[in-house]
């Protein structure tokens, strides 16, 4: 295909009143789709059935070690539902806390007690100091820079590369700014890239020197088992390792949840951090609540058994999305590829697909595809403060919509893609 930028306006402008034709036509369909928020879809969720009913009477409701499920007690979780997630994080058992439902959950309640009672090495409380700052990937998840936004946080925005956060600038910064109490990271299969984290920039993390006593790595291993290609996926080098052998082990606290692996929402969520980081939280965590649903623990455990166990679901949910991915992907490449309006990462698993397109462009695109019933992640949600500078990136999320749906979205989204650009190089 041609490169869109080496055409004459004449060329344009003809093209111009093509793609607008094709736009009409497809306004008049009355689309009503959603490509916005990563769920699942019904299908996914109905690969988890057998979990509602797996803990079915009174009688089957104790844990291996004897606990009562239906009652009071055991904060941090129970044996079998550490043992099920710890494998996740790539943590030992003694350094897992089994939560509620949702990851995002345990993230914030991080941030806030660290903000009321500071943390490990320093019980200085982060809102005791003025010009807190947060490091935030960029593209990254909008709701973990929500989370810090609401603290009042002054969100960092660090590059992503090809191998994770630009690591020179997140070193320089943290170790000459003592304001900067942590950075998110979503180090396997990014959202929205898909990015998974290189061995080298894992390595580096571990080893940050920041300024702040009490900073931290905030490391959401969300998408850990969520491979398109089980057969082929990105391996990350696990974090805690890594810190312990630079004795920095206090500095990351670790997050996952089934949430797309089981329920969204619906899941089993999970801290992993050092022992002497985990005995803080959960000292803490006392004043909270007495215990999290050890009966959804117990269904979990029952349901999905073990890794394998896991790694068998997450076979079955490849199956069912990874046609989704590779309809987008080849989307993109048949109907971008070669323009210079758009660029993408491939990515090999998680739940988006980041398209790049001309800058300055994002917006018109969202907005053209919402008017024709298309609905997208807001242009500027991956990044911090919902604004995207160079107004480049949209955050596709491909699982929700049926496949035809989908074949029918990802048209419609190129399409405004080109019409975009298009006037854009007009009006240049
Ligand atoms: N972390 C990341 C990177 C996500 O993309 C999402 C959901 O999209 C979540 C966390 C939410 O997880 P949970 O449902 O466990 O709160």
């Amino acid at each position: 295909m041609a490169l869109y930028q080496e055409m004459t306006k004449e060329q344009l402008s003809k093209l111009l009143v093509n793609l607008e034709a094709e736009y009409t036509s497809y306004k008049a369909k009355n689309l009503k789709l959603d490509m916005s928020r990563g769920k699942p879809g019904a299908d996914q969720m109905d690969l988890s059935a057998d979990l509602l009913c797996a803990v079915p009477t009174s009688a089957e409701a104790r844990a291996a070690d004897g606990t009562d499920c239906r009652n009071y007690g055991v904060l941090d979780g129970i044996p079998e539902a550490k043992a099920l997630m710890a494998p996740l994080m790539d943590v030992g058992l003694d350094e897992v806390l089994v939560g509620g439902t949702s990851s995002l959950n345990l993230m914030f309640d991080c941030v806030a007690r660290a903000m009321t009672h500071g943390v490990v090495g320093s019980l200085r409380p982060w809102c005791k100091e003025e010009g807190l700052k947060f490091l935030c990937p960029s593209p990254g998840y909008d709701r973990h820079f929500a989370v810090t936004q609401h603290f009042g946080f002054e969100l960092i925005s660090i590059p992503m590369t090809p191998q994770g956060p630009d690591m020179d600038l997140v070193e320089k910064l943290v170790a000459s700014d003592e304001k900067i109490k942590g950075i998110w990271c979503v180090p396997k299969y990014s959202n929205p890239q898909g990015i998974t984290y290189s061995d080298d920039t894992v390595r580096r993390l571990a080893n940050l020197s920041p300024a702040a006593p009490d900073f931290r790595i905030f490391w959401d291993n969300a998408y850990s088992v969520h491979d398109l290609y089980p057969e082929n996926p990105d391996i990350l080098l696990p974090l805690l390792p890594e810190l312990k052998k630079n004795g920095k082990e206090n500095m990351a606290f670790l997050f996952c949840s089934t949430a797309k692996i089981t329920f969204a929402g619906e899941g089993l969520a999970a801290l992993g951090a050092s022992k002497e980081n985990l005995a803080q939280i959960k000292a803490s965590m006392a004043f909270q609540l007495i215990g999290h649903d050890k009966l959804n623990q117990l269904r979990h455990v029952r349901f999905l058994k073990d890794m394998d166990g896991i790694r068998a679901q997450m076979a079955r949910h490849a199956e069912i999305i990874r046609p989704k991915f590779e309809l987008v992907l080849s989307t993109l490449k048949k109907e971008l590829g070669g323009t210079g309006l758009g660029s993408w990462i491939e990515p090999k698993g998680g739940y988006f697909i980041a398209l790049d397109v001309m800058e300055g462009c994002a917006k018109h695109v969202v907005a053209l595809c919402k008017e024709a019933g298309v609905v997208m992640t807001g242009a500027g949600a991956s990044s911090p403060y919902g604004v995207d500078p160079m107004d480049t990136t949209i955050r596709i999320a491909p699982t929700f919509p049926t496949l035809e749906e989908l074949g029918q979205a990802a048209n419609l989204l190129c399409l405004c893609v080109k019409i975009a650009c298009v006037q854009k190089l007009l009006a240049a």
